[in-house]
Formats: C-alpha cells, structure tokens, sequence
C-alpha cells in the first residue's frame, strides 16, 4: 500500500534548538540526529548557527568560547563543527558555519552594492532572508539531502531571535520539509528527589512565541524520562509522547546516537518529514562503540596546557579536539584512557613539581597564543626530552619543542620565539613573512596561515612511518614558523625536519631520532582537526603506541 504522507521532497532540514541551559549537548544531539539519518542512506550536512556579532571564532578568547576549530579551507569556527566533522565523517566547508557578524556583513555588503535595488533593507525580513539563503547554500555546495541546522544559545535569548525567524519562515514556505528539535533540560533538585518538568514547558512555550512548535523534545537530564513525565511533556509541549525523547547522562558520548537509535528517534524524524521508511545501518559505528568499553588497562596521558583555568572551574573544551583524537587512537590500540589536564602556569609558581609527570606515559602540549604559561611548558617538554617520556607538541607546542631543544641542547639560552621575546638575540621561532604587514596593520581577524597544506615527509622518520605517505595533507593556524636561519644548527645538534612544504622553506614536522628518544615529535600543523572515530589520526596512534610502550617499561 502507497503511504500517502511520503514524499520524495528532498532537501529536507531538521533545527535543532536549545531550550533551559546551555551545555546540555546540543551540538552532540545535532550531530547524533546527522548519523542516524545518514545511516538511513541519506546525504547529511550540518550547519553552526552561532549568535556572535564576531564574523569568525578566531578572535574569541577560547577560555571564553571554547576550543577554535579550523576547517581544510581555512574557516576558523564553533568546536561543535569538530563534532559535526568527526560524528558524519565528512569534511565541512565555510558556508556551514555561520554567525550573526557573518549575515550582517553580507546583508551591508549587498546592500552597498545597490544589490536591494533601491529597496529599504529592513532587519525583518531580510537579515533571515540571508540566513535562509545561506542554509540553501551549504545544502547546495555539499549536495545534502539533509541539512542539520543547530542554532547556538538558547531560545528566548534576543541573539537568536532573527535565526528563529529564519527558521519559522523556512518552516512556512515548506511545511512539510522542515522539522524542529528541541533540547531541553529537566532538574533533579537534590532536596527533591523528582524530575522537574516545568522548565521545558516553558522553553517550548517560548519556542511557541516565536511562531515556532517543536516537534521532536529531546529529554536531557541526570537520569532517563520516565513514562509519567513523558505523558506531561506531551501534553504541556504540544507533541506526541513517542516524540519526546530521552537522553539521560552517558559515560560516552558516542553511545548518543545509538540511545537515539533505540528511542526511534530515526523513525520519528522520519514521519516528521514525510520521508519514506528506512532502516538504519550503524554496524561501523557500533563497532567502534564497542571498543570504547574496553580498557582494563589504561595508558594515561597530561595534556600541559595555558587555557584551562576558567575562575575556581576547570576547563577541557578547549582542547576536545585534541582529547577525542587521544581517545579514538587508544582505543583503536584495544587500551583505556586517563588524561590529566595539566596547567602549566602551577609549574612556574611551583605549586606542582616538574617531576609529577613521571606518573604519566605521555605528555601533549596543544596549541596556544602569547606569553602567559610559556616557561612552565618550556620546562616540562625538556623534563620529558630528559627523562624520555614521550612527547607530542601541537602547533606551538612544536614551536616550544623547538626553544627548548635551541636553549637546552644547542646551549643558545635566549632562544625565544618573536611572540614572546622580539630582543631576543635566537628568535629559532621567527614570525611568517606574508604575516608582518597584516600584523603592522592590526589585520587580525581570519588572516593566521589558515586551513589545509600539503607537507612532504621525509623516509625513515617517525612521521613518515606513522603516516605511511610521503605526502600529507593537515591544517594549520599560525603566525610564527621555524626559522631557516636556525636549521641547519638544529639538525646538526640531532632535531630532525621530518615534514617540510613541498617548496622545502616550512618546516611543518620536527622528531628526534627514536635512537635518542622513544617519542619526540612536534608538528607546526593540527592534526587533531583530522582525528575521526572510524579513521584515527595516524601521528596520534603513533604516540599512543609509543606510550603503551612506555607504560610498560
Ligand atoms: N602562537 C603560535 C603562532 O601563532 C602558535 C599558534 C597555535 O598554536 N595555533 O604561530
């Protein structure tokens, strides 16, 4: 029997909006919603709607925002397009990211150009009118059937106001196309003991004034929904009660998209939007999955980083991508994983000792910007050249590699880098050349050496073992760069270039050789933009193996 409501419509756009709090996971549903329908067969693409005036996340503080992820051509964006990325598996472009800066530039732009025609430019409707062509745009430029759109903050805030419009407007035009998801958050008060309710009733009537009804309510909270709150939430919030889905607290959360799965929140969207039935295939990610439960042996790693103080809070969101990469690379090498997040700023004021990393089988350093903490990782990446702990250094955790080998075993005892010392008289770390007239011009937004490179790896090396390649592609965000100058002597003192440009001037990957170390590598690129679930990043596995091996010794 024909099902009258299927239509082969596509494309077809699910928002996902936030109600209650913020940091409940809304980017993990968004991408969690993405998997489950691309297990079905569809094409799916995500979008990041972010309500800052800025045009980009690069000139946000990331003890701020968060971790700055960098697409391959160059967009520096939301730390949800690094879960987008490594939930879908696919490689994201600029239009899927957009924020308030963003629209606002591009409405003026026009407008400027008389492209209006003469016409006034009014904030309703032509902000979402811009909002609404540019979610076209990214279905568009990845051929997506599906189009995930989360919309940053949450609902009733005045920063997302012109989003929403976009999103009733996109609604109105094709009803049956578009889907709203809401995740709420419901309370366990502690003198209660119950599952407070309330909450999202009033997020999803504040959804309602906006002209907008939700059909799918995501239940986050400590624990599951149970059939009572169900039944009220339905009822309360407009929505069948099978739609109303659970999503209590989980260990991982890559089990997300399988307690989705289970709840039938496929099904749901799938009635939703008028899309024929399908089942899923999630054997790869179940897979996965499954070797996430393993580790009765854990390798344990500090990340020695500058950006995790945030008051009396610890911040970890700043490297998550970084932190995945780790897990995804242990976990591929059948062990567990305890990282420590360590702040290097308690190595200078000697609050914790240099020696406390010998309780660990690796040391990463991330990428990081200016002064503040910049000796306490100097000295712990030399601690973990002296006592062979091996070391991974990421960006300018690459760029401290090198110092620290220019100072310690050069014996070139200023050496510095020109973001942090500019008299020093060994600036081994000297700022790119195409980069000094944009800084003497103050043009700091989007203009770093951004996005994809090749490198070509030298034979022999650990880069080049790991990689299994000679030619390697990874995205970079940087002003600074090894200085030529300085090369030649840091060769001949035993530090190897083992990556470099294919015009052979950058030097993108520095090791030692595994005679003197066992793992000693630093790369002026981020790899762990390309760390996925199903392909794990080959530098990290290398370091993960390398401290296994360690572990054991
Ligand atoms: N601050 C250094 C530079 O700009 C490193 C940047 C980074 O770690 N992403 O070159």
């Amino acid at each position: 029997m024909k099902d009258e409501n299927v239509e082969k419509n596509l494309p077809k756009y699910i928002f996902v909006v936030g109600g209650v709090i913020s940091g409940v996971g809304k980017g993990v549903a968004a991408s969690s919603i993405g998997l489950i329908m691309q297990a079905r067969g569809y094409k799916v693409t995500s979008i990041k709607i972010d309500p800052y005036i800025n045009v980009d996340a690069g000139t946000m503080n990331p003890t701020e925002h968060g971790e700055v992820f960098v697409l391959d051509d160059g967009d520096e964006c939301d730390q949800d397009m690094g879960n987008y990325e490594r939930f879908l598996g696919e490689d994201l472009g600029r239009s899927n990211y957009m924020t308030t800066g963003r629209v606002y530039q591009e409405v003026i732009r026009k407008e400027r150009n008389l492209e209006y025609k003469g016409k006034n430019v009014e904030v309703v409707p032509d902000v979402p009118f811009e909002v609404i062509r540019r979610i076209k745009e990214a279905t568009k430029n990845t051929n997506s059937d599906i189009t995930i759109i989360e919309i940053g903050g949450t609902v009733g805030e005045y920063q997302n106001v012109l989003f929403l419009e976009a999103a009733r407007i996109l609604k109105a035009k094709h009803p049956t196309d578009v889907a709203f998801v809401l995740v709420s958050y419901l309370p366990v008060p502690s003198n209660l003991g119950e599952m407070k309710t309330k909450p999202t009733q009033y997020a999803s009537r504040t959804l309602n004034s906006a002209g907008v009804q939700a059909d799918v309510i995501i239940a986050r909270g400590p624990i599951a929904l149970d059939k009572k709150r169900k039944e009220k939430i339905a009822l309360f919030c407009n929505v069948p009660e099978e739609n109303v889905i659970s999503a209590p607290d989980v260990k991982s959360i890559y089990d997300i998209p399988l307690n989705f799965e289970k709840d039938k929140m496929g099904e749901t969207l799938t009635r939703v939007l008028h899309l024929p039935k399908k089942t899923a295939n999630l054997t790869k990610w179940k897979n996965f999955v499954s070797k996430t439960k393993n580790g009765e042996e854990k390798v344990k790693i500090a990340v020695v980083g500058k950006y995790f103080d945030s008051g009396d809070f610890v911040l970890s969101d700043v490297y998550i991508s970084i932190l995945e990469a780790l897990k995804f690379s242990s976990y591929e090498s059948h062990v567990g994983i305890e990282i420590a997040c360590v702040n290097s700023k308690d190595f200078e004021s000697k609050k914790i000792p240099l020696s406390m990393l010998k309780k660990y089988d690796g040391v990463i350093v991330p990428g990081g910007f200016g002064e503040s903490g910049i000796e306490g990782i100097i000295s712990a990446i030399g601690y973990a050249r002296k006592e062979k702990i091996p070391y991974f250094g990421l960006c300018y955790g690459m760029q401290l590699l090198v110092i620290e080998f220019a100072r310690n075993v050069l014996g070139l005892k200023d050496a510095n880098t020109r973001e942090i010392n500019p008299k020093s008289k060994n600036l081994v770390i000297d700022v790119m050349e195409d980069q000094k007239e944009k800084i003497k011009n103050n043009n700091l937004g989007g203009s770093m050496r951004l996005g994809a490179y090749p490198a070509t790896l030298v034979k022999g090396t650990i880069a080049r073992n790991a990689y299994g390649t000679s030619t390697i592609s990874e995205r970079h965000r940087h002003r600074y760069e090894v200085n030529n100058e300085y090369k030649e002597k840091l060769e001949k003192a035993g530090l190897i270039f083992s990556g470099m440009s294919p015009d052979g001037k950058l030097c993108e990957i520095a090791e030692l050789s595994t005679k003197d170390h066992p793992f000693f590598l630093g790369t002026q690129f981020h790899p762990e933009f390309k760390a996925r679930p199903l392909s794990p990043h080959p530098l990290f596995s290398a370091f993960i193996k390398a401290c296994i091996k360690n572990k054991k010794k």
